[in-house]
């Protein structure tokens, strides 16, 4: 059944404002948003203001509010206001919900409140019937990641559990194993006789953006390369699933990240801009990394020798994400390079080496590249995609206990390093020695 009531818990938040708000507009326009959508926080909003920070939201997403559809919208909205440790708000939430046989709960919440909502949920006897969506970080490492899983199995079914990791439903990322499995002159390749290393950048223009409070508690690995950079890591290098159901997609992605060795501090480089900790809320002397860049191995036949280097930040050069893999060329310098950009301009070139015009016979290096604005209809936005899949109960493109769980295993021995961040500008790549662990990024 398709859920037919949201609630947003932390609807007065960032989350909420920036991505659930434009992807239930988005929903509302195409007619799949159920009656019921409760925003629920301990601001003392009333259904107006909702109203109108859902109004915002929407306007500063950068849509063309369509009034029909944004009053559509709006008609849905209600409030519920209160403490999310007292049951009683739980029961006035009971008594809303009480048409709906399928509730869906969304945690836009931070994680320290997750067990007292879950607890609020259970004692009114919502959680029998509700499917919940919690968002990364999955935990703080692996044993509280561990502690977060038996709580949501103590309340909710599995099935009725959904993790987000955005990546998973952007079209462009989804798109890897599709481009990798269903473009035969690859798949020979796809390996190390033929691969000299992959790379995967995340990269933000931006800093912390006025979080550092809450960035400082968490750092770039554990903000990107934990989640969004080892899932795509894991599209990139898995087996062909066995069939096409999401069983074998998911044993397929967890055997591959199972055979990723842990990472090591020894060829990690760990970065701050200049100026982070001057931030409000940064600790004195903050370790924290706003950049890392790393190199993971994959100690299995398809991958043994291969280096995957790995990096993101803040305050880089440019927001861009970023795959390539590049092949082993004649001469070193001449492979060419597959490059899927996942980012808001999505596309996929191959660079290649053709004749420089002229008497003698040299070459240069040109690109055959395709920019998907120009040749695919407009991509859903991620969040839409995930929360219409959430309402319906269908988890392919949810991130996965198994997966999180060794993607923690691989971070860990990077996680909390007291020493050895590296100053770097801001606007720049990060810390030099970046570009000597990869050797230089293509
Ligand atoms: P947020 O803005 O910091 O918090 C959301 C709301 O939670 C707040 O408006 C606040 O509303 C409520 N809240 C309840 N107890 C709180 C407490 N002890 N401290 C602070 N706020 C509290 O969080 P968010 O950025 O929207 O993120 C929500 C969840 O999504 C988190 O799990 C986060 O890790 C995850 N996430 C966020 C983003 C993003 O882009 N923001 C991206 C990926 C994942 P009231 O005070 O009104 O109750």
């Amino acid at each position: 059944v398709r859920s037919d009531a949201v609630v947003l818990f932390g609807v007065t938040g960032d989350l909420v404002s920036k991505k659930l708000f434009p992807a239930l507009y988005e929903l509302t326009r195409r007619g799949r948003v159920p009656a019921t959508v409760i925003g629920f926080a301990r601001s003392p909003w009333d259904q107006q203001q909702l109203v109108t920070a859902a109004r915002k939201s929407v306007t500063e997403a950068g849509i063309d509010v369509d009034e029909d559809v944004f009053e559509d919208l709006a008609g849905r909205l209600s409030m519920i206001s209160g403490d999310y440790a007292d049951p009683e708000t739980y029961a006035r939430l009971a008594d809303a919900l009480a048409g709906a046989e399928r509730p869906l709960f969304y945690f836009a919440i931070p994680p320290a409140v997750f067990d007292a909502v879950v607890e609020g949920l259970k004692g009114a006897g919502l959680a029998d019937r509700g499917r919940v969506v919690v968002e990364k970080p999955f935990g703080h490492d692996l044993a509280s990641s561990h502690e977060l899983a038996a709580t949501l199995r103590g309340a909710f079914a599995p099935e009725r559990t959904f993790r987000i990791d955005h990546y998973l439903g952007k079209e462009p990322v989804e798109g890897i194993t599709l481009f990798r499995f269903a473009n035969a002159v690859f798949e020979p390749l796809w390996n190390r006789e033929h691969i000299a290393s992959v790379q995967v950048t995340v990269a933000e223009k931006f800093s912390t953006q006025g979080r550092a409070g809450f960035y400082d508690k968490v750092g770039a690995t554990r903000d990107v390369l934990q989640n969004h950079i080892l899932q795509v890591v894991a599209l990139l290098a898995m087996e062909e699933p066995a069939d096409d159901t999401q069983e074998a997609f998911q044993a397929a992605e967890a055997a591959v990240l199972r055979q990723a060795a842990a990472l090591s501090p020894e060829t990690t480089v760990r970065g701050q801009y200049e100026g982070y900790r001057d931030e409000p809320g940064v600790a004195t002397g903050s370790q924290t990394e706003t950049f890392v860049a790393t190199r993971l191995t994959v100690d299995n036949e398809r991958w043994a020798g291969v280096p995957f280097y790995l990096r993101t930040g803040k305050s880089m050069p440019v927001t861009s994400t970023e795959v390539v893999v590049e092949f082993k060329g004649a001469k070193p310098g001449t492979g060419n390079l597959l490059r899927f950009q996942l980012g808001k301009k999505d596309g996929i070139s191959l660079t290649v080496q053709v004749k420089r015009p002229g008497a003698d016979v040299t070459a240069q290096t040109v690109s055959l590249a395709v920019d998907f604005d120009d040749v695919l209809e407009p991509r859903r936005e991620a969040y839409e995609r995930l929360l219409d899949d959430a309402m319906d109960g269908e988890h392919l493109r949810f991130a996965r206990e198994q997966a999180i769980e060794q993607e923690w295993r691989i971070v860990e021995p990077i996680l909390d390093l007291e020493s050895g961040v590296l100053a770097y500008p801001q606007g720049s790549w990060g810390p030099d020695e970046a570009d000597a662990l990869a050797g230089g990024w293509a």
